[in-house]
């Protein structure tokens, strides 16, 4: 299937019917545009991210929705966590996280509404952002029985000990596989070891577009194999919300006590990534898993 048209925005409504027909996934890529270094794009997480969805379904089958680059940031988590990246003027695409937490319900019911039997809903930009997604994803769930795999692009990722980084060896490498045109080692400074600039602390030789090309590789057989599972377990049946169902369940979300991990204090989220804590858990066993989805 490779070199298929893949892209919802690129294809005419007879190439759309038969691709929906054919394999009725759709990927709902996200990311944002943050500080990553003076050695790759600003939008280095969403480019990413829809550029391994859009391998994927060449490859495997399926659609893949615009990339939306509005997501969770300067808020909770990300304001301590920006202080320390040495990046004055972070050019950062950022929106509250009850308006993104909103859009997705409206992603998904778009998904349900238009054909689509299951979703891949991949952010890359993480840290706590790819669980408040769960906790929409799953809201969702409680109205439409829509199989849907929210994640972080790194908890696909089957090779070797990478995990994610932010702008380092993981996603420098990531990105110059995808779009060398956006990566240029040449602009990293020189600076001290450690030292943060641009919220990257990438030395130079550490970040490999080969190392990437099989990061990448390992992320789209991941993805294919996940949509495929997604696909079997889909009900017969899907009933679309419409738009006010889709007013209701956004109204239903905001009023439940969800515990949004991009908003939590710094303590708290300390204390929810480390070992024992329920993001630990979740990471260690997404690593075990060998990037599989569970
Ligand atoms: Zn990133």
């Amino acid at each position: 299937m490779s070199g298929r048209k893949v892209k919802w925005e690129e294809m005419f409504p007879d190439e759309m019917a038969q691709a929906i027909e054919e394999h009725p996934l759709l990927y709902l890529p996200y990311g944002m545009c943050e500080p990553h270094g003076h050695h790759n794009a600003l939008g280095l997480d969403g480019i990413k991210c829809y550029e391994i969805c859009v391998r994927a379904a060449q490859e495997g089958g399926g659609v893949v929705a615009p990339l939306n680059m509005w997501h969770i940031g300067e808020q909770g988590v990300g304001i301590p966590w920006l202080a320390r990246q040495n990046a004055p003027q972070p050019y950062i695409t950022a929106l509250g996280y009850e308006l993104f937490a909103q859009s997705m319900v409206w992603h998904l019911r778009a998904a349900v509404a238009r054909g689509f039997r299951a979703v891949i809903a991949m952010t890359g930009h993480y840290g706590g952002t790819e669980c408040d997604m769960r906790s929409v994803a799953s809201v969702f769930n409680d109205y439409v029985p829509l199989p849907v795999w929210a994640l972080a692009d790194w908890e696909c990722i089957g090779y070797r000990q990478y995990k994610g980084d932010h702008a380092g060896p993981c996603e420098t490498s990531q990105l110059w596989a995808l779009r060398p045109d956006l990566v240029d080692v040449s602009r990293i400074p020189p600076h001290e070891d450690g030292e943060r600039i641009f919220a990257s602390d990438l030395q130079p030789g550490q970040a490999s577009r080969l190392e990437g090309e099989r990061i990448v590789r390992s992320q789209t057989d991941n993805l294919i194999d996940g949509g495929n599972r997604l696909l079997e377990r889909a009900p017969a049946e899907l009933v679309d919300p419409g738009p006010e169902g889709a007013r209701a369940i956004c109204a239903d979300l905001m009023s439940r006590d969800i515990e949004w991990v991009y908003q939590m204090d710094p303590a708290r989220h300390r204390e929810y990534w480390s070992a024992e804590g329920e993001g630990g858990k979740h990471r260690q066993g997404t690593i075990e898993r060998n990037g599989r989805m569970g």
